[in-house]
């Protein structure tokens, strides 16, 4: 696996790689790489030929008071985890590679990016946005991978591949989670062990909620429950519960499908999202 720095470095790789028609994947990550990438990494081996995974912590989507400067950092170790799934390229560029002086222009990401967590996180998804707009042109993969874990991310990246005519295919890959149903992130890592074991309620809450509205409860009795019993759980507050249009993100009073019930809450100083369908 070639770790790559610099962009000239870069575009001769990707040339290479793509000698010969062969397509190539891209899995954004910002690293402390878990379970959860690496299954994006599986699913990029099965639609491509090469996967390219990029590792960068994108200081632009972090708020002032946010975890920027403590986000979990170990690039040998997600190396290595990469060379065992067959990963052709890493590209790992710094800051000032990404963003050199001067740089000042960005996307802004209009309705699909106020609500959730567009709401709790001023500027988040522009610099969501930017970011990936940069390395889907720093790549130029055939197809880009995400996690439905980010649901609301993965709603702006389509949007926004289609409203800026990126010439690519955006795939989701299923939530992946712990035995105990808890959403894989690396931010779990923040948790102490009795966190950790409560924090099991966050996932359960929703589970619980999804099949309430499922099955015809009323909507917002079935989102104020599940708040409850994440708070009850040991959480000490709860961003947002709320049904959503799973492609439009329009909030839904009453249910229609397809919906996805979307949720992010915070225990001490750490805030986990996570989301389920609702069938
Ligand atoms: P991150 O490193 O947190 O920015 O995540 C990089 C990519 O991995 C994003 O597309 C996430 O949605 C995805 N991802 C993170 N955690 C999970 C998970 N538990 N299951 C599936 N995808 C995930």
């Amino acid at each position: 696996m070639q770790i790559i720095r610099d962009i000239a470095t870069l575009h001769r790789a990707i040339a290479a790689l793509k000698q010969g028609g062969k397509s190539v994947a891209l899995v954004p990550t910002m690293g402390a790489l878990h379970d959860g990438h690496l299954s994006l990494v599986r699913m990029g081996r099965r639609v491509a030929d090469h996967v390219v995974v990029s590792i960068f912590i994108n200081p632009t989507q972090f708020g002032p008071n946010e975890d920027f400067a403590a986000y979990p950092r170990d690039e040998a170790r997600d190396a290595a985890l990469l060379v065992e799934e067959g990963v052709a390229l890493l590209w790992a560029p710094d800051v000032a590679v990404m963003y050199p002086s001067g740089h000042s222009t960005h996307i802004e990401v209009a309705e699909l990016g106020a609500d959730y967590c567009g709401a709790a996180r001023p500027g988040h998804f522009d610099g969501v946005a930017t970011v990936v707009a940069k390395l889907f042109n720093q790549v130029r993969p055939d197809i880009a991978i995400f996690g439905e874990k980010d649901w609301q991310q993965l709603a702006i990246i389509r949007r926004m591949a289609r409203d800026l005519d990126f010439h690519l295919d955006i795939l989701g890959a299923p939530i992946a989670r712990d035995p105990d149903g808890l959403a894989l992130s690396s931010r779990n890592a923040y948790l102490s062990a009795e966190q950790r074991a409560a924090a099991t309620a966050f996932p359960d809450a929703l589970k619980a909620a999804a099949t309430t509205i499922a099955k015809g409860g009323y909507v917002d009795a079935a989102l104020a429950e599940a708040a409850a019993a994440i708070v009850a759980g040991g959480f000490d507050s709860v961003d947002y519960v709320a049904l959503a249009d799973a492609d439009s993100l329009e909030r839904l009073t009453v249910f229609r499908r397809p919906a996805r019930l979307l949720a992010a809450a915070r225990m001490g100083k750490t805030r986990l999202i996570d989301n389920y369908p609702v069938n």
